[in-house]
């Protein structure tokens, strides 16, 4: 049975398919000549994995850099979501990678927030701005980046994004001990990947992160999370301080860091009570959220009970307080 999902809470906004509806838009605003022949040839381009995925990455980023093309696309995805069905979703953006033309952190995150907003007021759908600390960044630049979500007094939230496996969450402690005590939400992409070898110790290195995230970062909600299941205290603790989990299962398995969605053990999360969502995490070139659900259905046959604990805990784990607790 498929749950009917009507919100995410793991979603970036630069990998989503809203780049794909503004990205030659983009180009013309940059006053740039689209480097390629239609948007299909640059969507083949941009999937392609065997393409270094920086120079990937740089055919968006690249033109990204002005407050115009950053209202544009926060429009753009908010439109979207709200024409693919969805009435809330948490919108993630990383200011750090808009400033080469100028911009500061906090214009490069206005600039998105306001491109947010109008598609709010435009088409009813509910959105909740996730900045991002790109974990490369110094720790310093991760505290500025905090000081930036402060100024929205809990109307923003703050995550970690990107390369787990070189930048473990304690690196960011600063930046997060700077929001405890304020009403800033906290999220962090934690157990998604840490470096191959020793192999033996792999998964113990990931769930360490998860709890470093939890116990040190005080985060209230983690993105991936992929062996919380092998930690029966862990899981109690998260359920009962109403720590959430927003998986990207098909994410994680285009991505070769499972085999199987059934390794995540979705259901036995459900089971101890996590606040657990399915989202697309990037569906510019990984798969878009129906696809998620449809195939999560088939490797779990949801129950009846398992639809309605997925359905409610994209409201129960909502961030915003417009929603959420
Ligand atoms: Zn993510």
């Amino acid at each position: 049975m498929k749950p009917d999902i009507k919100g995410l809470h793991h979603d970036h906004i630069d990998g989503s398919l809203a780049v794909r509806d503004v990205i030659d838009g983009l180009y013309a605003l940059a006053d740039r000549e689209f480097p390629f022949p239609s948007v299909g040839a640059w969507l083949d381009f941009f999937r392609n994995p065997r393409q270094d995925i920086v120079r990937r990455f740089a055919t968006v980023t690249d033109v990204l850099q002005t407050a115009e093309a950053l209202r544009t696309l926060g429009y753009a995805y908010g439109r979207r979501r709200s024409q693919e069905g969805f009435g809330y979703v948490e919108a993630k953006f990383a200011p750090q990678y808009h400033l080469r033309s100028g911009l500061t952190l906090k214009e490069a995150a206005e600039a998105m927030i306001e491109g947010l907003r109008q598609a709010e007021s435009e088409f009813g759908i509910v959105i909740f701005p996730v900045i991002g600390i790109g974990r490369e960044a110094d720790p310093e630049m991760g505290v500025e980046i905090a000081r930036v979500t402060l100024e929205y007094d809990g109307e923003v939230g703050l995550d970690l994004v990107c390369d787990e496996a070189n930048h473990p969450p304690e690196k960011h402690l600063p930046a997060f001990r700077l929001t405890f005590g304020s009403r800033v939400r906290r999220d962090c992409h934690a157990g998604e990947w840490v470096a191959a070898e020793p192999t033996d110790t792999y998964r113990a290195r990931l769930l360490q992160n998860v709890r470093t995230a939890v116990h040190e970062l005080k985060v209230d909600g983690i993105g991936h999370a992929i062996p919380l299941a092998d930690d029966p205290e862990l899981m109690r603790y998260m359920a009962g301080q109403g720590i959430r989990v927003a998986g990207c299962p098909l994410s994680n398995l285009d991505s070769g860091l499972i085999e199987d969605v059934s390794e995540l053990r979705i259901d036995r999360l459900l089971e101890a009570d996590i606040i657990y969502t399915l989202n697309p995490d990037d569906d510019l070139f990984l798969p878009p959220p129906t696809e998620v659900i449809a195939r999560c259905d088939d490797a779990y046959g949801f129950t009846a009970i398992q639809c309605r604990q997925l359905e409610g805990n994209v409201f129960r784990g909502a961030f915003d307080r417009r929603i959420g607790p």
